[in-house]
């Protein structure tokens, strides 16, 4: 029988004026944009989370804290990148998940 792993993930960001809205790497035309240290891409987040959840690997915060200036402004796209890459080790190095 195949193993499989399930993770959520949920994301809030505040509404505001002058920022550009991202939403599952997808900018969306509006006055208003999500605040944050990143782009606040409320979906790709939730979606890391998720990953990272099902791997037992914390949140997003936990490896892209918004203290960095590495990920000020960064496309939450290159985050999921990188959280795959992560999760992706996980699996290979601890045969639980095999
Ligand atoms: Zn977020």
């Amino acid at each position: 029988m195949a193993q499989f792993r399930i993770g959520q993930g949920t994301d809030f960001h505040r509404l505001v004026v002058g920022r550009e809205l991202w939403l599952g790497g997808v900018q969306v035309p509006h006055t208003m944009g999500l605040l944050g240290h990143s782009d606040a891409d409320v979906l790709l987040h939730a979606i890391c989370d998720a990953i990272l959840g099902a791997a037992a690997l914390g949140d997003i915060g936990v490896h892209f804290p918004d203290t960095s200036a590495d990920f000020k402004n960064i496309d939450s796209k290159v985050l999921l990148k990188k959280k795959r890459r992560i999760s992706c080790r996980k699996r290979v190095s601890n045969s639980k998940y095999r």
